[in-house]
């Protein structure tokens, strides 16, 4: 079968970094090679739950799945299955234990991670503050920002020689006593430039914040209470940084904890790069998406969402990703253990911006949200129902009977859904990333290497064309401002359904994600964009809104805070 709608920046990419090449750099594998190639190695895992399947049958199902652009796994797996590597997921959690053998071995176990694909979160709340004593040699410890410039360094080393750039997440818990030098490592845009970083905010801090009061800042190794600050004076600091370059986005500790299903296997102290997926330290998780916009049917009137389609999507995913967890060669003996022990997998969607564009409805409408809330309630019913057909046949996840799960449904899986920001999958699948508003209707795209690709929405691009008004002039309008709100060309009723992030308003970014992650059992990758001229306050409220939402974490971006940006408006030549 052939893909017919792939495009030209799909093939760049794949072509980049996908396809299977010789040692000069050939390409060897077209875009069917490569999805048979991981069709065929998934599909091979149902061979041992049943020897009597027929796993070429099998084959062709994930492979039609895939090649219709309805659902596609994490890049890793799309990367490494079939091949020697063989890794195949995009989500990791190490810990850093305070000790040098400690930081030292997560390191290099990063290092595995990110030349396979993978990326890593660390929270490096553990290690001691800067000034308190070594034992061993009578020095000084430098502290956690120290450190997380080594895990830099090295992330910068591997990047060379690796399937993708290498990505980290950084977490340092309020109550650190560094917490101060932790808000402030990024504010110079050159520094730590591999991580993202996270302040893990406790409900303790945020009840301090409310009473504008202090609280305790606590020694990591003694337990005890070393100092106090003013949780509003840090709480705005918090504020300020993200403001001026994004960074720190905040991550909300108690709730990653409260459905933390396995408690009995520790607390969750991270989460991966992207901040969509909470684990716990050595867990690795596959993710995969389900492209919204395979999912519409058409009306007499316009689109509407097909509920059977997606339902059987959801079920073939579900099995696809479980399969995942057995395919996948691990970079560590002991990640491979925890994984298979949980069992997590996140299924997601892309394309939702998309979508609601070819149903007429705005992201930044109620009736948007209404339905986000629907669509991923019908996901994680499903995914769960999915999951608890699996385990029939082929067992519960083992920590099941210990986890919080165990006086429900049986289930293979410990966790099923999660939204990823699907950075890449998205460009493959053709669709607007994640649920993610769409970013700008015209732009350049800045990826790896230093290639830049010029994309119009191809969702605008057909209303155009049936309007008559896909002309020079127009899209030149278009590509210079990203918006076309103010393009008088093009009739009111489609500007009021065609918004772009810069078009809503932050309040509305957050009703969507928490939409999202009412059912989702994992979190949701989201950012949060304000235009340049926003103030700090709107920026405080939104981080009190998330929190007030139900939201697990929040990233938010200041446009022009940041030179080099991976997303452009009005850059088009
Ligand atoms: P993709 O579309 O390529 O599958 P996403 O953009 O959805 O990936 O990101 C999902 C997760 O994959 C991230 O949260 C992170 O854990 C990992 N990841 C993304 N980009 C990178 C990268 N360049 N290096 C390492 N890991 C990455």
């Amino acid at each position: 079968m052939a893909i017919e709608e792939i495009s030209k920046n799909a093939l760049t990419v794949l072509e980049k970094r996908y396809l299977g090449k010789d040692e000069n750099g050939n390409v060897l594998e077209s875009v069917e090679d490569m999805f048979r190639r991981v069709s065929d190695t998934i599909a091979a895992v149902d061979a041992n739950y049943d020897t009597s399947t027929n796993t070429r049958a099998q084959s062709d199902e994930f492979y039609e799945l895939m090649t219709d652009l309805k659902f596609l796994p994490n890049s890793p797996t799309l990367m490494n299955a079939g091949r020697a590597l063989g890794q195949l997921s995009a989500c990791f959690v190490l810990p850093v234990e305070d000790s040098m053998e400690g930081i030292f071995d997560s390191v290099k176990n990063a290092a595995l991670i990110h030349k396979s694909g993978g990326g890593t979160g660390f929270s490096f709340s553990r290690l001691r503050q800067s000034g308190s004593a070594v034992r061993s040699t009578g020095g000084v410890a430098s502290g956690p920002v120290s450190f997380m410039k080594v895990f830099n360094a090295a992330t910068e080393a591997v990047k060379q020689g690796g399937t993708r750039r290498g990505a980290n997440m950084g977490v340092l818990r309020i109550d650190h006593p560094d917490i101060l030098d932790f808000i402030n490592c990024k504010a110079n845009n050159s520094e730590i430039t591999n991580f993202n970083i996270s302040v893990g905010i406790t409900e303790a801090f945020m009840e301090a914040v409310e009473k504008q009061s202090d609280y305790d800042l606590i020694d990591p190794k003694t337990k005890q209470a070393v100092g106090h600050l003013s949780a509003e004076k840090v709480f705005d600091m918090i504020v300020d940084h993200a403001w001026r370059n994004g960074e720190p986005g905040i991550i909300f500790l108690d709730r990653l904890n409260r459905d933390n299903v396995t408690p009995s296997q520790g607390e969750i102290e991270s989460t991966n790069p992207c901040g969509e997926q909470p684990l716990l330290p050595y867990e690795s998780c596959n993710l995969g998406s389900i492209n919204l916009v395979k999912m519409l049917r058409k009306t007499l009137t316009g689109y509407e969402l097909d509920f059977r389609l997606l339902g059987e999507t959801v079920e073939k995913a579900v099995h696809f990703l479980d399969n995942v967890i057995d395919a996948n060669n691990y970079p560590l003996e002991k990640i491979s253990e925890t994984t298979r022990a949980s069992r997590k997998i996140g299924l997601g969607v892309m394309g939702w911006a998309d979508a609601l564009l070819m149903q007429g409805i705005p992201y930044n409408s109620d009736e948007a949200v209404e339905l986000a809330e629907r669509v991923m309630r019908y996901i994680n019913n499903t995914g769960h129902a999915a999951s608890a057909r699996l385990a029939e046949k082929r067992g519960t996840f083992p920590l099941f009977s210990v986890s919080t799960l165990k006086d429900g449904p049986a289930m293979r899986n410990a966790t099923v859904s999660t939204i990823a920001p699907t950075g890449t999958l998205s460009i493959i699948g053709g669709c607007s990333s994640g649920v993610e508003p769409v970013f700008a209707y015209a732009f350049i795209r800045n990826i790896m290497d230093g290639t830049e690709m010029i994309e119009v929405n191809p969702v605008l691009m057909a209303k155009l064309k049936e309007l008559g008004l896909y002309n020079d002039d127009v899209l030149k309008k278009i590509a210079s401002e990203g918006t076309i709100a103010h393009c008088e060309e093009i009739p009111e009723e489609v500007r009021r359904v065609f918004v772009c992030s810069h078009d809503i308003k932050p309040i509305d970014h957050i009703k969507m994600q928490a939409a999202f992650q009412k059912y989702t059992d994992n979190a949701v990758s989201k950012t949060v964009n304000f235009p340049k001229e926003a103030t700090r306050n709107e920026v405080r409220d939104v981080y009190l809104l998330a929190y007030k939402e139900g939201c697990k974490g929040v990233t938010i971006y200041r446009d022009g805070s940041r030179e080099e940006q991976v997303l452009n408006i009005g850059k088009v030549n």
